[in-house]
């Protein structure tokens, strides 16, 4: 047992999945955040519970050789980035302990390769999307981010992992709201009009989408607040407002209106060009994204003969990948803009060989299943929360030749993946792909095979 605003010396053995340090007083566990394996820390405990602490850190009494200064002005502040205290490598190693960890101790997996994390050659400036609240402190406009637990904008004069022009833009964006005088969004009370810029970039078409998202039915001034901006930044193809008079945590409304240009922009992964609406899911890190598609297509092996199902396909990128190896590819994708933008999609990249599919990919695969449509390779990338065991049923029905996992979160990865094996799978790879830099966030695509 610790006792709450004591001092104590503690060593460090290991990380959370968080990437905060863990360490035993007397056997009972500490956390503390910015604190590195290795390392033998003073902390001041600020919180006990029945089986744990938390620990400030204090004082460092000898370094790990793999602790770095942290880049960021407001590092210490700010909610986004939680590992600058890591350097890049120990960043990695920490990823594949994750993955590594959490295959072993929910998903039971007894035959699986982990892969070393593949990282990034240039960590920076990898971000093709922000999303920065707009808020009010001491009667001036703040943009910037979340700070820590809390809904406290901080800003920083730079961010070094969105795209160098997300902050010029952001600059230029507070100037225009002093200017037109518009209100900003207030959490509290509901009241106030903007309350939130995204700003999406691709550096290969060098084209820039920007959304207001406002609590109101118009942004007043739109034209000009959208002539001074394309003065500005003649990279800005797109400006839509983007309505949201919820009283809600989620950022985008679902009606936006076009102020200026088209209401999309286009990206390419490798030769292949996609067109992205405002509220469709895109890869954030283009540059890692190719190197996790080139791993899934690996896994996938496809011989040009195979039908293939790619389930939570988005607008339809990683399904384009696989449609010029395979037969034929059914996508299935439960938003439908992003639908729209799919077909789309394989239309401008010559690709006739894809069926899409509006729905959840729970409802539509028993759907196409007990149509007598089968596929021998299914590729899923789910969000956070994972496959529905309906799903999972209907695929261990099938019996496709692999499952290709992508997922952003390993624990229901390993859940997902507990519950294939015990029913005819076996999970035999996965590699660990570096989409977060900074961030304790895992990208990885895992490789399921039928067992016979
Ligand atoms: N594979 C795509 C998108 C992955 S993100 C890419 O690499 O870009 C996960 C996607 O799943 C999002 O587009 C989200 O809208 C979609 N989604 C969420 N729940 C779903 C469900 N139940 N069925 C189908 N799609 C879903």
């Amino acid at each position: 047992m610790v006792n709450k605003n004591v001092d104590y010396v503690v060593d460090i053995a290991g990380t959370t999945h968080e990437g905060n340090g863990v360490g035993k007083i007397d056997g009972f566990t500490v956390f503390v955040e910015g604190a590195l394996p290795e390392e033998k820390v003073k902390i001041k405990i600020v919180k006990v519970n029945k089986s744990f602490a938390h620990g400030k850190l204090i004082e460092i009494l000898n370094p790990s050789p793999n602790r770095a200064t942290p880049f960021c002005p407001i590092f210490k502040k700010c909610g986004g980035c939680t590992l600058q205290h890591m350097t890049y490598e120990e960043q990695l190693s920490f990823k594949t302990r994750v993955v590594k960890d959490t295959l072993e101790r929910i998903g039971k997996c007894k035959s699986i390769t982990v892969h070393d994390a593949i990282g990034m050659d240039e960590p920076y400036n990898y971000r093709n999307k922000v999303q920065f609240p707009v808020g009010t402190e001491k009667d001036s406009p703040v943009i910037g981010f979340y700070s820590k637990r809390s809904h406290r904008i901080v800003e920083t004069p730079v961010c070094k992992i969105q795209h160098e022009i997300a902050d010029s833009i952001r600059e230029k964006i507070k100037e225009l709201i002093i200017k037109y005088e518009l209100t900003t969004y207030n959490e509290e009370t509901g009241i106030g009009l903007v309350r939130h810029l995204t700003i999406r970039s691709s550096k290969k078409s060098d084209q820039v989408l920007v959304v207001f998202v406002i609590n109101g039915k118009a942004l007043p001034n739109s034209k000009e607040i959208a002539n001074e901006l394309v003065e500005a930044f003649p990279q800005i193809s797109s400006i839509t407002v983007n309505i949201n008079q919820e009283k809600t945590n989620v950022i985008l409304g679902d009606r936006n209106i076009n102020i200026y240009g088209t209401d999309k922009i286009t990206d390419y992964i490798e030769d292949l060009s996609f067109q992205i609406s405002p509220l469709s899911f895109f890869q954030v890190n283009p540059v890692q994204t190719e190197v996790l598609y080139r791993k899934a297509l690996e896994y996938a092996a496809l011989t040009g003969t195979e039908t293939v199902f790619d389930l939570y396909c988005g607008i339809g990128t990683i399904t384009i990948f696989l449609a010029k190896k395979a037969k034929k590819v059914y996508g299935v994708e439960v938003v439908r803009s992003a639908i729209a933008d799919a077909k789309q999609n394989a239309i401008n990249n010559g690709i006739n060989n894809i069926d899409f599919f509006a729905g959840e990919a729970e409802k539509v695969i028993p759907i196409l299943y007990g149509d007598g449509i089968s596929a021998d390779v299914v590729v899923v990338d789910p969000p956070r929360k994972g496959c529905e065991e309906k799903l999972l049923d209907t695929l261990v029905k099938m019996a496709p030749k692999r499952i290709v996992y992508v997922s952003c979160n390993p624990s229901t990865l390993a859940r997902d993946v507990n519950y294939l094996e015990a029913r005819g799978f076996v999970a035999t790879e996965v590699q660990p792909v570096d989409m977060f830099p900074w961030t304790a966030h895992v990208e990885t695509v895992l490789l399921l095979e039928q067992k016979n």
